[in-house]
Formats: C-alpha cells, structure tokens, sequence
C-alpha cells in the first residue's frame, strides 16, 4: 500500500488556512495534485494530506498543481 500522507494537525491547517508558510506540500486525495502554501486552490480537509517533502508526495502519487506549481522544493 502506498504511503498517503498525514492528516493536517489544526495550528497546520489553520496556518495554511491563513496562508502562512508551514513548510509543508498539501495534497489532495480527490484530484490526486499538491501544493504549495498559499494556493488558491481550498480543498476540504477531510480531502487533504500534508507530506514533509514534494518527492514523498510525488512518490505517493500525487503531481504538482498547475496553478501553484506544486509544493515543496521544484525538481
Ligand atoms: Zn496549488
């Protein structure tokens, strides 16, 4: 089974929410992206997984978003 992330604790959802860096890439379960702090994109939290690195996220799965070119360091 492949690895899918963490749940968001509240102060890094609520960080997020407020659109302060938390050093994390956001992903999301239902469209299968992740992003950067500060996307536009708002996906439920119930759909979001955080990972601490955009290649376990790529690894799970998951690709950039095109609006926010995705989380975590590019390359
Ligand atoms: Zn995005």
């Amino acid at each position: 089974m492949r690895t899918a992330g963490r749940a968001p604790e509240d102060a890094e959802w609520a960080a997020h929410e407020a659109g302060a860096a938390t050093g994390l890439v956001w992903a999301v379960v239902t469209t299968g992206i992740h992003c950067r702090d500060g996307c536009p994109a708002r996906p439920l939290r119930k759909n979001t997984r955080v990972f601490d690195s955009r290649a376990e996220a790529e690894a799970a799965g998951f690709r950039a978003c095109k609006r926010c070119g995705g989380g975590g360091a590019a390359g």
